[in-house]
């Protein structure tokens, strides 16, 4: 049987007038006579995957590196549910819309997720991979006695009514404008707006200006205008970037309540929260941009910890080479070279109180911060560093350089207008200095976070998990003596999460600095951070910083304070959280292990 194979080209990076046509040139396909590489109408390439026989002489001769052939997993027996068009992204199979279960989608960014929500919601007709207008009957033979047929009956007489929650919630105030309350009655059809405003604690948002919402408020914006409508299926996706955990848990109680009467589709990459979330995971996988392909229904521990592995046994097939791990003890810390001790300080602003415990930071270690949003965190830092003068006393800084750079990447991915336009490398050197993209070490970084090949690119055209990266290069290209990031993880897969932490470590050894990453996935956090410092107080009012301590003392401390206990799941050493007053909640508590 003939292999089966897709070639996809990317059309905005393939550039035939820098390669003169290099790939059709050295095709041994087109050299043999046929025509296995033409040229159409747009003056770029086309690839007849018939012809093609898979040598991958065209992906090594592309110097833009726009080409990809690949051989698809020979298990998969499925036709396409939908192919955007000739070397275009293509994705097999759907997930199973079921009532009265939220289904999670886990995955890699660039496999599907969009083209899945915009088929379940009825935006985008699959067309099976057939480029003509396939009719719907024909579509619907294709799933005929599968759960699907039924749920494309409804699509192809548009009766679904969908909503839906984007990922990119720093877009909102681009496009709407006014009081939050304003926009939120107008999608009421609930009437229940002042209620879950109350039970999400959102109400201060309620009359603020759209434009002036923080990172937080505007997810929560986000996730109160779909649920507020009455609809036959709901998408979040990534509800939980901005969010802190309890806003976390509060959430998914809330997306949970939407599945009594309508489908409900989230995607998810806090596996914590999935965890919590969801009933049942499809596992995406593929190659991004090139393929997608949706796995079976699984349990969400099973699901989960399948993903984490890389290998889908029932299906037989493996996505990943290596699996994610996690440890499965608390990890120890040794103290290195002291590089700063401070002393407690206070800082007051009109409306906020900040009190600070004394502490002691180390050379290349990696402090993880955990608190609730709005409670002095970044400035704790910034006092560190100088930039702001702390009130009455003054912080002690032993140790530290007299005049300290700190490189901080701010919570909210937003661009100025000039920078809208801007090419990723060109907001990289402006940004970071001239030689930050041309470093053999930097360059290599670029590539590992997936950046290297978007250089050209504008900053307005990339994806939420692609302006991460790309400010998460930023920061640490620039000089700096100390490194401080706020909420990496938003938008970010999981691989992209666990590749960034490698990298964090890296570079917090190698240039002897210390870095800080405040951030709400634990996961995440777990596996960053050499100590912890934990924030509490009054979002908004007051916030009390105690000293940095162990990772375990830590995420107990924090985790008692929220009144949620975690336990790791003992084949993959994830934390799981533990369902509200189960036998294990509540044996964990009586114990004092909160994680
Ligand atoms: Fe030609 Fe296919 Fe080989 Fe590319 S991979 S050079 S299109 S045969």
């Amino acid at each position: 049987m003939p292999k089966k194979r897709i070639a996809v080209i990317d059309r905005e990076i393939c550039n035939p007038k820098m390669t003169g046509y290099a790939c059709k040139k050295a095709c041994p396909v087109n050299r043999s006579g046929e025509d296995c590489i033409t040229i159409s109408e747009d003056e770029k390439p086309n690839i007849d995957e018939s012809l093609c026989i898979g040598c991958g002489i065209c992906v090594k001769k592309c110097s833009r590196k726009a080409i990809s052939v690949v051989n698809l997993p020979e298990e998969l027996e499925e036709m396409p549910i939908h192919r955007y068009g000739p070397n275009l992204f293509t994705l097999y199979g759907l997930p199973l819309p079921k009532q009265n279960a939220v289904i999670g989608l886990i995955g890699p960014n660039g496999v599907g997720k969009s083209t899945v929500m915009n088929i379940l919601s009825g935006n985008l007709k699959p067309n099976t991979g057939v480029f003509d207008n396939v009719p719907w009957d024909q579509i619907i033979e294709n799933f005929k006695g599968t759960e699907l047929q039924n749920y494309l009956e409804r699509l192809a007489v548009s009766s679904i009514k969908s909503s839906y929650k984007p990922q990119h919630v720093d877009l909102i105030p681009r496009h709407y404008s006014g009081k939050a309350r304003r926009l939120l009655e107008k999608n009421d059809e609930r009437k229940d707006l002042q209620k879950l405003a109350k039970r999400l604690n959102a109400e201060e948002l309620l009359d603020k200006e759209i434009k002036n919402l923080s990172g937080g408020e505007l997810q929560l914006f986000a996730i109160m205008g779909a649920v507020l409508r009455k609809c036959d299926f709901y998408f979040f996706d990534e509800p939980s970037s901005y969010l802190d955990v309890r806003q976390r848990l509060l959430i998914a109680k809330e997306i949970r309540k939407l599945a009594k009467e309508s489908v409900v589709l989230a995607i998810e990459h806090d596996l914590a929260i999935a965890d919590y979330l969801a009933d049942y995971v499809h596992i995406l996988y593929g190659k991004p941009s090139v393929f997608g392909i949706v796995s079976k229904p699984y349990g969400v521990r099973i699901g989960i910890n399948t993903y984490l592995e890389g290998y889908i046994r029932e299906e037989n097939v493996r996505f990943r080479d290596e699996a994610l791990r996690f440890s499965q003890t608390a990890k120890s810390f040794k103290k290195s070279k002291l590089f700063m001790k401070f002393s407690a300080y206070e800082k007051n602003f009109p409306g906020f109180h900040l009190n600070t415990e004394a502490g002691e930071i180390y050379r290349g270690e990696i402090i993880g911060i955990l608190g609730p949003n709005a409670i002095g965190k970044s400035t704790f830092i910034k006092i560190l560093a100088g930039e702001i003068k702390p009130q009455r006393r003054t912080a002690v800084q032993e140790g530290a350089p007299e005049k300290m750079q700190l490189s901080y990447k701010p919570q909210r991915l937003n661009l100025k207008k000039d920078e809208e336009h801007s090419s990723v490398g060109d907001y990289i050197t402006e940004n970071a200095g001239k030689a930050a993209v041309a470093k053999t070490e930097n360059k290599r970084i670029l590539d590992y976070l997936g950046i290297g090949k978007l250089l050209d690119r504008e900053m307005s055209s990339l994806s939420g998990g692609e302006l991460q990266a790309v400010m998460i290069c930023t920061a640490l290209f620039k000089k700096h003596d100390m490194l401080l990031l706020d909420e990496p993880s938003a938008f970010l897969d999981v691989e992209q999460r666990l590749r960034v932490a490698k990298t964090l470590h890296h570079h917090a050894e190698n240039r002897e600095i210390p870095v800080f990453v405040v951030d709400h996935d634990l996961q995440f956090i777990d596996v960053l951070a050499d100590r912890i410092m934990v924030f509490s107080g009054e979002s908004g009012v007051k916030g009390r910083a105690a000293a940095p301590c162990m990772l375990r003392d830590g995420m107990n401390r924090f985790l008692k304070e929220l009144d949620v206990t975690f336990r790791r799941d003992p084949q993959t050493g994830r934390p799981r959280a533990n369902k509200p007053d189960s036998q294990k909640d509540k044996e964990q508590k009586e114990k004092g292990i909160y994680y």
